[in-house]
């Protein structure tokens, strides 16, 4: 197991390769099991608003100091669209254990509306859905509809050639499910940048084998593993034993007439969540299991005449493959944002009918200060988030309606999307939660969804990983510019200051990998320090746009109750 870390380790970008120490010993912890039944309560206090009536008002929705993009026609009747899709999705609060939920996918995707191609044709429609299902509770089921739309469906939409892609018109009509299996137990938050799983190609029997070379290298957290009968696996692919990096191949998962796995397949549950129990998570292993030559996804590489070959200008690589993680990053961003600003947009709306006691008398708990101060804080920051996320969204609209790969700019924004947006749904969220007693405490208002908050922290793209890349490319920039105009910029930029100083302190450990982890650990804050600063330049200079709809609340009370046996039901 050493030796195939080693070999890992060897791919993993200098930056990020003092973390595999750690990761050495990283081994998930199974959830502790928890309730699996528990009292319906409701709150004592008023009775939640009705749904669907609490909407933005134009004060909060403030994009008054800024630029704003020039949005591309929207080629859908957004209103239509909206109620069409929430009608599909009315049963998603009480579907409770996986067997529902994935049924209520199913349903979803046969019905059409909307296609895995509209993250090319009409992406507004794909984020839009997103955001949507935010407004009516942030629970699991979004999790398995973007790993089915965006991970899955968008891995072949972007990776197949037009002759697999064809596939998908099929998997649509049968209303047919696919997880996505990049992730492995080792990995971790590096999913992707450390992939052991093999896919050997065989001449003798022309088909590739696909294995999982130790336990630590199986794969991890698969979202749907229990329901899918498909998968999209990202695997080492290798010829004549040379490794030819990461790539995605089409797999069969279940037998779909029995559902029953595939031979070779073997699957574990990853245990009771504190959230989001509508979801089931697998961890999967592979022992030999063969896939025909057809199921390399080909658009960029395939192998002819038993040899591996590049199809086309492009080179096969995992920022390829991160493309789908790119628009992941976009939809998680948007969701958690949306989701705290219902969240917000709820309990106002309750503390103003709810009465407390003041030194001259009653008075409305939403007419105290701090409350008050909290939710215009959170307002403002939560608006100015949706202002800056739009006009990415934008930005990336056009490149995946042209089909071009965002540039480095835009990369590094859409990092700033994921990072920025969790972090102040999480941090807005977590400040109301301690000024309105005992009713952040009560299901059915929304509160009882906040851990999901934290699984869009790490999902597509670990907020830390991502702004240790921030911070990587900036530092790359000083070097490539040279001594002289690092210095002239730092005279006027605390940005440009801090990465002159950091880059300062870094380079004595040159490509010495243990002095450059000691150098790295050292100087923690200050990598992650000039991060923020580059998230704050691209907030503050990006250029702003508006999502096409308002912001509804429709919360719905997610159950309080699973089935433990849900396994049976499948
Ligand atoms: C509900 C759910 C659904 C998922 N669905 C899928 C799926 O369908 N397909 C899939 O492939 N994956 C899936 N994942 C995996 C997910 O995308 C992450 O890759 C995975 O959760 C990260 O591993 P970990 O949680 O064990 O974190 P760890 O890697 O153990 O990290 C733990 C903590 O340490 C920090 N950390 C770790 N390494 C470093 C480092 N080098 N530098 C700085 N900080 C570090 C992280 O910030 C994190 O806070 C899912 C995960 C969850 C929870």
């Amino acid at each position: 197991m050493f030796r195939t870390l080693a070999s890992a380790r060897a791919r993993l970008p200098a930056f990020n390769r003092n973390a595999t120490a750690a990761l050495a010993l990283a081994r998930p912890a199974t959830v502790a099991a928890l309730h699996q039944h528990h009292q319906r309560t409701t709150p004592t206090s008023p009775p939640p608003p009705q749904h669907g009536k609490n909407v933005t008002s134009t004060r909060y929705f403030s994009t008054s100091t800024s630029v704003l993009a020039a949005s591309p026609p929207v080629t859908f009747d957004h209103e239509t669209f909206t109620e069409e899709f929430l009608s599909h999705v009315k049963d998603v609060p009480n579907a409770t254990d996986p067997a529902q939920s994935s049924a209520i996918l199913r349903r979803l995707v046969k019905t059409g509306v909307l296609k895995f191609t509209d993250m090319e044709d009409a992406p507004e429609k794909f984020f839009l859905a997103h955001r949507l299902l935010s407004t009516i509770g942030l629970g699991g089921f979004g999790v398995r509809f973007t790993v089915q739309f965006n991970l899955f469906a968008g891995s072949i939409i972007g990776l197949a050639s037009d002759p697999q892609r064809a596939m998908l018109d099929e998997i649509q009509e049968k209303g047919q499910l696919g997880c996505f299996l990049l992730t492995e137990m080792q990995a971790g938050v590096l999913s992707g940048l450390i992939v052991e799983t093999t896919a050997d190609w065989c001449p003798e029997q022309q088909q590739f084998i696909l294995h999982t070379p130790n336990d630590a290298a199986a794969k991890n957290w698969i979202s749907q593993g229990y329901t899918a009968e498909l998968g999209v696996v990202i695997a080492d692919l290798r010829v004549a034993g040379v490794s030819h990096g990461p790539h995605a191949f089409f797999m069969q998962l279940r037998d779909t007439e029995t559902m029953e796995l595939m031979d070779g397949i073997r699957i574990e549950d990853m245990g009771d969540k504190t959230v989001a129990n509508d979801l089931d998570n697998a961890r999967v292993w592979f022992d030999k299991v063969k896939l025909p030559k057809a199921a390399l996804l080909n658009k960029f590489a395939d192998i002819q005449d038993d040899a591996y070959v590049q199809v086309g200008e492009e080179r096969m690589r995992i920022e390829v493959i991160g493309q789908r993680l790119m628009t992941g990053r976009q939809a998680i961003a948007e969701a958690a944002l949306i989701a705290a600003r219902v969240l917000h947009m709820k309990t106002e709306e309750y503390a103003v009918r709810k009465t407390c006691n003041g030194l001259d008398g009653e008075r409305s708990l939403s007419s105290m200060p701090q409350l008050r101060a909290v939710l215009d804080e959170s307002y403002a920051e939560l608006d100015e988030m949706m202002a800056f996320t739009a006009g990415v969204e934008d930005r990336l609209n056009t490149c995946l309606r042209e089909g071009t790969i965002p540039d480095a700019d835009l990369v590094d924004a859409i990092a700033v999307c994921k990072i920025r947006c969790i972090d102040v749904a999480v941090q807005r969220v977590h400040k109301l939660r301690l000024e309105v007693g005992s009713y952040a405490l009560m299901h059915g208002t929304g509160f009882e969804l906040v851990d999901m908050f934290l699984c869009c922290k790490f999902a597509e793209g670990d907020s830390r990983i991502l702004q240790q890349k921030l911070t990587r490319d900036r530092l790359k920039a000083v070097a490539k510019g040279g001594a002289g105009a690092a210095v002239a910029a730092a005279v006027f930029d605390a940005e440009a200051r801090t990465a002159l100083l950091l880059a300062s302190k870094l380079k004595p450990a040159g490509r010495d990998l243990k002095k450059m982890a000691v150098a790295m650990d050292e100087n923690w804050r200050s990598i992650y320090g000039l991060a923020e600063l580059i998230e704050e330049r691209h907030i503050r200079d990006g250029v702003k746009g508006q999502f096409i709809e308002p912001v509804v609340e429709r919360l719905v009370p997610a159950s309080l109750e699973f089935d433990s046996d849900w396994k049976e039901k499948i």
